[in-house]
């Protein structure tokens, strides 16, 4: 049986702000205990994060003279 998600708070994990939709990231289908709230941005923000995309924008970033 798999774990619950963690209870749902008031506001986004990443920067406190109340929002009316928040969704669950979470990244081991298996333990959904493992995860946080976030608004629409932020979740989108951890998905490129958790895809190493903060690196390539950054390699990218310093390689433009
Ligand atoms: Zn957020």
């Amino acid at each position: 049986m798999r774990a619950e998600k963690r209870a749902r708070p008031d506001t986004c994990a990443l920067w406190s702000k109340a929002v009316a939709r928040l969704d669950y990231h979470h990244w081991d289908n298996e333990q959904q205990h493992i995860g946080l709230w976030l608004c629409i941005s932020c979740h989108i923000f951890a998905g490129r994060v958790d895809n190493d995309m903060v690196n390539k924008y950054l390699d990218l970033k310093g390689s433009i003279r």
